[in-house]
């Protein structure tokens, strides 16, 4: 079974894939650390985002194994990627990557932009989880106040707000929901209740394909 969940920055999808991939033991892959590490090695070589030959070499470089997430997570790293997230030489790169991963036996979750519309337009159960954009830069500047970092609401919602248009307006594979995916707005929802409610749009999906584990 193939569990697509897509969303704009700090919906909670990352959160839900996590804790749904454990709950079903199914492996799991952040799409998103793909671009932050094509974006992280552009800049440790000192080339520019923008650069189309240079980031698609750097994509193609990328294997599953050698990411560090705690150097991908962070803010600057997540504006960087959505810039080179929107060059489709980049995102073509990266689809086989993605798809490989996704046929693994016994499936997969993965959480991104373009899962359900894009990379796993056949996937069983497709989620495609907001929040609003005040909602979403509370729960990052939280986190980051969690980790000792100076937090500047404002700004931090003002990022949110320029990543989700960057996203939203891309030529290829804009962040949208795909036609078949089941929203799931977390905006008033604290964890435990949006994992519950991704836990029954899951078992819907399973029904309707007939899994019976
Ligand atoms: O999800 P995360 O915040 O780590 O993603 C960083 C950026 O990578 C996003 O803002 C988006 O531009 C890009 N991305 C994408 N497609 C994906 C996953 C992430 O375009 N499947």
């Amino acid at each position: 079974m193939i569990v697509a969940i897509d969303g704009p920055a700090a919906s909670g999808k990352g959160t839900l894939a996590r804790r749904l991939a454990v709950y079903l033991n199914l492996p799991h892959l952040d799409t998103g650390l793909l671009y932050r590490a094509t974006a992280r090695t552009l800049i440790e070589h000192g080339q520019n985002l923008t650069d189309v030959r240079a980031a698609v070499a750097a994509a193609r470089g990328l294997s599953l194994t050698d990411f560090d997430p705690r150097l991908l997570r962070g803010r600057d790293m997540g504006e960087a990627a959505s810039i080179v997230a929107a060059i489709p030489e980049v995102r073509q790169a990266l689809v086989d990557l993605q798809r490989d991963f996704a046929a693994r036996p016994g499936g997969a979750v993965l959480d991104g932009r373009d899962i359900g519309t894009v990379i796993c337009p056949h996937a069983e159960v497709k989620i495609y989880v907001t929040a609003t954009p005040e909602t979403r830069a509370t729960r990052r500047a939280l986190e980051l106040k969690s980790q000792g970092e100076m937090v500047d609401y404002p700004a931090i919602l003002d990022e949110i707000r320029r990543r989700d248009a960057r996203d939203a307006s891309r030529a290829t594979a804009p962040l949208r929901p795909a036609t078949d995916a089941v929203e799931l707005d977390t905006t008033d929802l604290d964890i435990e209740a949006a994992f519950n409610k991704a836990l029954a749009i899951v078992e819907a999906g399973k029904e309707r394909h007939s899994f019976n584990n």
